[in-house]
C-alpha cells in the first residue's frame, strides 16, 4: 500500500511537471498513508521525484524518514485538519489559476464563476485566501476556516491548493480548476453567460462534493 502510494506520487508529479502544471521546484503533494502522511521533499522538482526519498511523517506531522518535507507543509496539514475525509492535497503554481489569485477585482469568496458544469461538479466554489509568505504557519488558520466547505482554495498571489478523496481525484480536480481558470482568463473581456442558480442547484444536488 505505502509502496503503491509512493509510486503514484512519483507518477503524478512527473505527469503534472511534463504538462506544465508547475515549474522548477514549485508545487507539492501529500497523501494520507496509514496513520501518517507522505509528502514531496522541500526543493524537489515534481518531475524528478524518487519514491524512496519522499518524506514520511507520523500522525503528529513529525518527520520520520526520507528527505526533509516541503516547507509548505502547514497548508497541507491545515487542510487535513479542516477536512478530515480527504486523502490527498495537491498544491501547484499552475499558470491560469495563479493568475486568478493575483487579480485585484476577483471575488475572494468565489474566484471562479460557474461557467461550466464541470467546475461546479468537480471543484465547487473556490475562495482566495489573503496573501501569506510561502511556508509561513500564518496560512494554517486561513485554510482551516475554509476547508470544511471548500475542496480547493487559491492562495493569494501564489497558487491553487486542491484536495481529494484519493490522490487521483485531487489531481483531476487540480486539472479541472486550471482548465476552468484558463477559460475565465480567456473570456475575461467577453460577455460570458454563466450557469444560472437553478442549473447550479441541480448539479449540486446530483454531484455533491461533501
Ligand atoms: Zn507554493
Amino acid at each position: 500500500m505505502e509502496r503503491e502510494l509512493r509510486e503514484r506520487i512519483v507518477f503524478w508529479g512527473r505527469s503534472l511537471f511534463a504538462r506544465n502544471y508547475t515549474a522548477g521546484s514549485s508545487g507539492n503533494i501529500s497523501v494520507r498513508c496509514g496513520d501518517g502522511f507522505l509528502s514531496t521533499p522541500t526543493n524537489s522538482c515534481l518531475g524528478f521525484l524518487e519514491a524512496d526519498k519522499l518524506s514520511k511523517l507520523d500522525a503528529d506531522w513529525k518527520h520520520v524518514s526520507g528527505d526533509q518535507p516541503t516547507k509548505e507543509l502547514p497548508l497541507h496539514r491545515a487542510f487535513y485538519e479542516g477536512r478530515p475525509k480527504i486523502q490527498a492535497v495537491v498544491h501547484l503554481h499552475s499558470t491560469f489559476a495563479t493568475a486568478l489569485s493575483c487579480l485585484a477585482d476577483a471575488d475572494p469568496n468565489d474566484a471562479i464563476p460557474p461557467i461550466t458544469p464541470y467546475m461546479v461538479m468537480r471543484v465547487g466554489k473556490v475562495p482566495i485566501l489573503p496573501y501569506t509568505m510561502p511556508g509561513s504557519a500564518d496560512v494554517a488558520p486561513l485554510v482551516r476556516a475554509k476547508a470544511p466547505e471548500h475542496a480547493a482554495v487559491l492562495l493569494g498571489n501564489h497558487g491553487p491548493v486542491v484536495t481529494g478523496l484519493s490522490l487521483d481525484s485531487a489531481v483531476f480536480t487540480a486539472e479541472e480548476l486550471e482548465e476552468t481558470a484558463k477559460l475565465v482568463i480567456l473570456t475575461r473581456a467577453l460577455p460570458v453567460r454563466p450557469l444560472d442558480a437553478e442549473q447550479i442547484a441541480a448539479l449540486n444536488a446530483k454531484f455533491s462534493l461533501k
